[in-house]
């Protein structure tokens, strides 16, 4: 049946997947989005559908639709775009988590909000289970983002035991795809558009810390099925591809795909950087039926292609 779904930070990297996949289900679709890192073009394919609205709002300030579900996902999520602003990063994880926690309640719609394995921190648990509580630093340069998701969880559950809410909490790592932002200083973007322009690899610290690259298509359809799933579930989800690789692995399959002769260089280890990151998915292994499909190989390359066909226009 079809649903009247609002998608915040619509024009995003993830939320314009997610509204792509909505309405290619037959769903009405509204995605929200202020443009801070988001773009109007990552919608332009999908402004034929009769059943899409795209709106410019901020979600700092209360909005009213009246909708079935709501996919919180607007929050900038590289970390030169969160700290370029770090008061505004938290208004928008705090304020935005209320304004759609509100909306929920008042229309009585499911709220699903896009967390992060960043509120494990740079964790002493590895790999990372629901039940670990994290190792953030409060005051960091990476607290406007950890500490406004972690807060956001912390509401979201809230008006679920306050006000019986349905939610739903995904703890996303680190996903990569077709409509990254170019300059939005992600490692899987940076290496390959540094890779396809002959520029330096820019490898921080020694490149030994450790990420799981999830493929944008299978995050999304972990988003769908968390939503969907059939009975009340207001404990976190982590979704993202257990395989675990350092930074110079990453760095040099790039290389090698791309067939680059671009050179790696090292940089200082941004503060507070976590050493190492991979998710247990036995939760949604168990709940969904849900894991990754894409290996790294395999996503990388049609990433490539995407961003190739970027740099010629
Ligand atoms: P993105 O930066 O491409 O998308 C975020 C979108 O939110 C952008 O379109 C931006 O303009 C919009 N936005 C930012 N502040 C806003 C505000 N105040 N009001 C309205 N819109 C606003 O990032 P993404 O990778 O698509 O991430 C989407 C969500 O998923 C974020 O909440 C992020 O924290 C979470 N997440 C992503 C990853 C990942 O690896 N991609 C990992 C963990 C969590
Ligand atoms: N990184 C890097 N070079 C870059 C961009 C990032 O070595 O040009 C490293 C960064 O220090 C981190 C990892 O790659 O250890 C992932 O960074 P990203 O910003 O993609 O996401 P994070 O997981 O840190 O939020």
């Amino acid at each position: 049946m079809s649903k009247r779904i609002l998608v915040t930070g619509g024009a995003g990297f993830l939320g314009s997947h997610l509204c792509e996949r909505l309405l290619k289900e037959g769903n009405e679709v509204i995605a929200l989005d202020n443009y801070f890192t988001g773009h109007k073009e990552n919608l332009y394919h999908l402004l034929d559908y009769k059943a899409f609205e795209v709106v410019r709002h901020d979600v700092t300030m209360p909005y009213f639709a009246e909708v079935d579900e709501i996919y919180n996902l607007a929050c900038p999520a590289s970390p030169v775009h969160y700290q370029y602003n770090p008061i505004k990063t938290i208004k928008t994880s705090v304020m935005g988590a209320i304004n759609m926690l509100g909306l929920g309640k008042r229309v009585k719609a499911k709220v699903f909000q896009a967390s992060t394995s960043e509120v494990y921190g740079d964790p002493h648990v590895h790999p990372q289970t629901e039940e670990y509580w994290g190792n953030v630093n409060p005051i960091g340069p990476r607290a406007c983002y950890d500490e406004g998701k972690r807060s956001a969880e912390t509401l979201f559950t809230s008006y679920h035991e306050q006000n019986g809410l349905e939610i739903r909490i995904a703890r996303i790592f680190n996903t990569y795809g077709p409509r990254m932002d170019m300059n939005d200083g992600r490692v899987v973007s940076n290496f390959i558009v540094q890779a396809l322009k002959g520029e330096d690899i820019t490898v921080y610290g020694k490149g030994n810390q450790t990420r799981s690259f999830c493929y944008v298509d299978d995050l999304i359809d972990g988003f769908i099925r968390l939503m969907n799933y059939p009975e009340n579930y207001p404990l976190p989800v982590n979704l993202g591809n257990p395989g675990e690789f350092t930074i110079l692995e990453l760095a040099d399959k790039i290389i090698d795909l791309t067939g680059s002769k671009s050179k790696i260089v090292y940089s200082s280890l941004p503060q507070d950087d976590p050493m190492q990151r991979k998710p247990n998915i036995d939760r949604a292994r168990k709940l969904l039926s849900w894991e990754p499909t894409i290996d790294l190989e395999r996503g990388l390359i049609s990433t490539i292609n995407y961003f190739e066909n970027k740099i010629k226009k």
